[in-house]
């Protein structure tokens, strides 16, 4: 049977003890039914994976012993960051959690014009806190060991402001197709809008900012669809989508 994988966000080496957060002790003692001696893998983000065994665990806690490293993720061969208008609860859940399991190295939500969402103060905390928890369990569930960032969560024209590098605008409008960029280099920056897009100003300025405007197809994909449909493209054309795991045949 498969071992649970677990995030902890206490760095690990092999030797240490750690504490388990409630999540953690939680899903391992009670979802999994896993008692003290019972193995495990846990992983802290940075692309290793450990044995570990239970020491302790309980509703609240559980400590853990860390054992040796058991597999090295490779680093990605293009870093694929996605920023995202801020949509409603379940799509943005949706988004995230795919976006996660497709390989994205980071996702900066975004506000813009259109974002129906109001959160602010102790709301935007708590749902940052949530995202976090969403791009976690899309990690412990898909096998990865590196933890995508999550940044804070901007106004659209102050993260153009500062943006560089190599971006696409996704747009049905567009006039190019996404494979028919050439190769991105390095890393890719995807800008998605919300449910109801981007405002014409806002499509100009990521235009003005450098980012090049490109379809995926005449049809309109939801606002959770079009990340995904990106970044699958992306990865079979110049990412990891040609890599088997490692050790496989
Ligand atoms: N009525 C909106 C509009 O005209 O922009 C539709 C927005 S769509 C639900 C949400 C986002 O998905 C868009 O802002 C765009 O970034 C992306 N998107 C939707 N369809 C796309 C397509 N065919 N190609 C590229 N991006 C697309």
């Amino acid at each position: 049977m498969r071992q649970p994988r677990i995030f902890s966000p206490e760095p690990l080496a092999t030797g240490r003890e750690v504490r388990l957060d409630t999540g953690a002790a939680r899903h391992l003692t009670q979802v999994l039914r896993l008692r003290p001696g019972d193995d495990f893998i846990l992983f802290d983000g940075s692309g290793r994976d450990y044995e570990a065994r239970l020491l302790s665990g309980g509703r609240e806690q559980a400590a853990a012993a860390v054992g040796a490293v058991i597999r090295r993720e490779p680093p990605a061969p293009l870093e694929i960051h996605l920023a995202l208008g801020i949509s409603r609860g379940e799509r943005m859940d949706l988004a995230l959690q795919k976006a996660v399991e497709l390989g994205v190295a980071s996702i900066t939500p975004l506000f813009t014009r259109r974002t129906v969402v109001r959160l602010q103060g102790k709301r935007l905390e708590a749902r940052l806190a949530h995202w976090r928890g969403v791009i976690r369990h899309a990690c412990e569930q898909s096998g990865r060991s590196r933890l995508p960032g999550l940044h804070p969560a901007r106004p659209l024209g102050e993260w153009l402001a500062g943006f560089q590098g190599e971006g696409i605008l996704l747009g049905h409008r567009a006039h190019t197709p996404l494979p028919a960029l050439d190769h991105p280099g390095r890393s890719i920056t995807l800008l998605v809008g919300p449910e109801g897009g981007l405002a014409d100003d806002e499509r100009d300025l990521a235009r003005r900012q450098g980012l090049r405007a490109v379809s995926l197809g005449p049809r309109i994909l939801r606002t959770e669809t079009a990340p995904l449909a990106a970044i699958a493209v992306i990865q079979a054309l110049w990412g990891d989508f040609g890599q088997g795991p490692p050790g496989s045949d």
